[in-house]
């Protein structure tokens, strides 16, 4: 019968074999399963798939491998690293004017997004007033960079973050416009995400170029739109709807915001604002109306506190959890 002389699974002399076996181990120790190892030839081949890892991540493992196999003993040692791209989806929280509670929506709903699941992030790029970093309790932590690339801010709640305060003082950010405002805004969307899937964009407020360049250029999959119920306010709101329907970007829905003041003495609730007001725009505008917030003392000091309802057990939580919920169903069907 004809035999191979050598099968190829097992090297020809004893001292390759062995060196095979420690160049492998040597691999899988750092890489586990996202190491597919080649052998041949005197050559080592390894593709590290580095699907979910940062760039600083992937780039960290790939020096590291390459320097374990060679300290095993492969001479040659070629590596590629692949990844699967990771489909992001881009959430902008909107609002017809500043004031009316989107960026304090707009923490919370990422928040609530993560703790539903996703793996999000969070772009503070209201120039007018970057409140993010208060409100994720990060103030004062600058983000790092490599090759001109930003590193999102981690915070406590799971949700990293980059704002245009932690680039500029806000009293400097004020000051920008244009196309200076809008370079600097690519930054903070065009950063090391990694493995996030969802981000969650705090727009300056308002309905200028600014937004529109944004909107244009970074395409989200859909918008929330945040008003309180005073007439005024709405009719800004329906400005902000008209700014994402020319730039042909699907309105997610309307939150009301500020809906019904609760007394913190007798629970008394009373409406300073109106109340149903936001509902029956959405109705005749034909877009979703995702919930109320009401007006409490209690999101105010726990903002300030930068302690966001919804990381919480607290009575405002299931509000924010609630509108999360249809936001994350809405971009599941798309
Ligand atoms: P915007 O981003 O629209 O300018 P903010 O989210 O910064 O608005 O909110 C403005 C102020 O109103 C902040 O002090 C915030 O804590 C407070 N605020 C927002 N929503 C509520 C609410 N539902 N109840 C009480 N205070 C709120």
């Amino acid at each position: 019968m004809w035999r191979r002389k050598n099968s190829g699974k097992q090297p020809r002399w004893p001292y390759l074999a062995a060196m095979t076996d420690k160049v492998t181990d040597a691999i899988r120790r750092l890489a586990g399963d996202r190491a597919t190892i080649r052998m041949e030839g005197g050559r080592t081949g390894v593709v590290l798939d580095a699907t979910g890892l940062s760039a600083t991540a992937r780039s960290d493992l790939e020096t590291a491998v390459r320097a374990a196999a060679t300290d095993a003993g492969a001479s040659d040692v070629r590596v590629v690293v692949t990844a699967e791209r990771t489909r992001r989806q881009l959430v902008a929280v909107a609002s017809g004017k500043g004031g009316v509670g989107k960026s304090t929506l707009s923490a919370n709903l990422a928040i609530a997004l993560s703790r539903a699941g996703r793996r999000v992030g969070l772009v503070d790029a209201d120039i007018y007033g970057p409140s993010q970093p208060r409100l994720m309790k990060v103030e004062g932590t600058r983000p790092t960079a490599k090759d001109k690339v930003l590193d999102p801010v981690p915070t406590p709640y799971g949700v990293p973050l980059l704002s245009m305060g932690q680039l500029v003082d806000a009293d400097r950010a004020l000051a920008w416009r244009g196309p200076m405002a809008a370079g600097a805004l690519g930054q903070l969307v065009e950063a090391d995400w990694g493995a996030t899937d969802t981000l969650v964009l705090d727009l300056p407020p308002g309905t200028g170029d600014v937004q529109l360049t944004m909107v244009q250029k970074y395409k989200p999959a859909g918008a929330v739109i945040v008003s309180t119920p005073q007439d005024l306010a709405l009719i800004d709101a329906m400005r902000a709807i008209d700014l994402f329907d020319k730039a042909g970007i699907p309105v997610i829905g309307l939150v009301e915001n500020m809906a019904g003041y609760a007394c913190p003495h007798c629970g008394e609730v009373s409406d300073p604002f109106g109340s149903g007001g936001a509902e029956a725009a959405a109705t005749r505008l034909g877009i979703p109306f995702l919930g109320r917030i009401p007006l409490t003392i209690a999101i105010r000091t726990a903002s300030d506190a930068g302690e966001p309802p919804a990381a919480g057990n607290g009575p405002d939580a299931a509000a924010f959890h609630d509108i999360a919920a249809q936001v994350d169903a809405w971009l599941k069907e798309r």
